[in-house]
């Protein structure tokens, strides 16, 4: 359990180095506990070996280190692995590491649960409790790159914002929790590597481009007109595709950052032609560089079913013959529901 004294992560390297200082202690020892904290990944103040013990003492009276902990780790038929997080406050959040030939690719949480309801998302039928700090969010990709580590031998390659809740809804930590995944005394990933998904908050997204981030973001679009996507993604009737659209442009007019679109194929709702055709209006309209159509995997409690592989290959050809740069992915670790939408606890 966290105790009442300050989280030390909440505190920056020049404010680490004023309370050393208040304390008679040399700033340089500052600079070591930062270390620990960022680049050395220590979970407890007693594993900074490098300091003497009562100073070591002296951190664990003044402050404290709500390190996040694995408390389940399940691995896919096909490589997949999905951890189950265990926050200070006894939450629980999942991230999952999804291995290729040529990527680890870590998917990470933003929130415990989420408060925009898709309909399609088990993750959307989960109350919202609370937004994940920077720290928390941090340690998520720091112990999937451990794992990519030991499974692997290779560090992670990507990073992308899809796990449970709405990153544009905690704002602040994700983009502190990216400045330190970035940062050289950090994970010293490139912000390339790194896609933020949103399902659609376009004041956020306009917010980024006057942020002038360096990450590349991506619209959960999935249906392509209105009427279909405010059914089931209730936040389409609060930022609906004109206004997510002009966002767009508009973070692409200030970053040029790259943009993406997922698009969840749902069996006789969103793969007809017609529906092929409303796609690619939206995609002329957004200086987007891929779509990528996903695979959709039922969840217990949504209607919806997954297309047949013909109707899903006629929906792809028609969207390569209009020119659409758009890959089919087929979902990971499906038997222990750490794919695109299946993220919800169960363990
Ligand atoms: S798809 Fe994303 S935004 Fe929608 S309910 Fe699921 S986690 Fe929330």
């Amino acid at each position: 359990m966290k105790s009442d004294n300050k989280n030390i992560r909440h505190l920056s390297l020049p404010a680490l180095q004023e309370y050393f200082g208040s304390i008679g202690e040399k700033p340089f020892r500052a600079k070591q506990v930062y270390e620990w904290l960022w680049l050395r990944h220590a979970n407890s103040f007693e594993a900074m070996t490098n300091l003497s013990k009562e100073l070591r003492q002296k951190l664990e009276e003044h402050f404290s280190l709500p390190a996040v902990k694995i408390d389940t780790v399940q691995q896919s038929t096909d490589g997949t692995i999905k951890s189950r997080f265990r926050l200070h406050d006894n939450h629980l959040v999942e991230g999952v590491l999804i291995p290729t030939d040529s990527r680890q690719t870590a998917c990470v949480s933003s929130q415990v649960g989420c408060s925009l309801s898709c309909k399609f998302c088990a993750t959307g039928y989960m109350e919202r409790k609370r937004n994940l700090d920077y720290d928390e969010i941090y340690d998520e990709v720091a112990l999937i790159n451990q794992q990519a580590l030991e499974t692997s031998g290779k560090k992670l390659s990507n990073i992308v914002f899809m796990g449970m809740g709405e990153p544009l809804l905690n704002y602040k930590n994700v983009l502190q929790a990216i400045e330190r995944i970035t940062a050289p005394d950090g994970l010293a990933m490139s912000p390339k590597r790194i896609t933020v998904s949103t399902a659609g908050v376009a004041k956020m997204i306009r917010q980024l481009g006057d942020d002038k981030v360096r990450f590349n973001l991506a619209l959960s679009l999935h249906a392509a007109n209105d009427k279909k996507r405010s059914e089931i993604m209730p936040i389409n009737d609060s930022n609906n595709l004109t206004e997510l659209i002009a966002a767009l442009n508009y973070f692409y007019k200030a970053t040029q950052n790259e943009i993406s679109f997922e698009y969840i194929l749902f069996k006789d709702f969103n793969d007809s032609k017609e529906d092929a055709d409303e796609l690619i209006k939206i995609y002329r309209q957004v200086p987007a560089d891929l779509v990528n159509i996903i695979e959709y995997n039922p969840i217990d409690m949504a209607r919806f079913q997954k297309p047949d592989a013909k109707t899903a290959e006629e929906f792809m050809e028609y969207l390569s013959k209009n020119r659409v740069n758009a890959r089919l992915r087929r979902s990971r670790g499906k038997d222990i529901d750490a794919a695109c939408g299946q993220l919800a606890n169960k363990g």
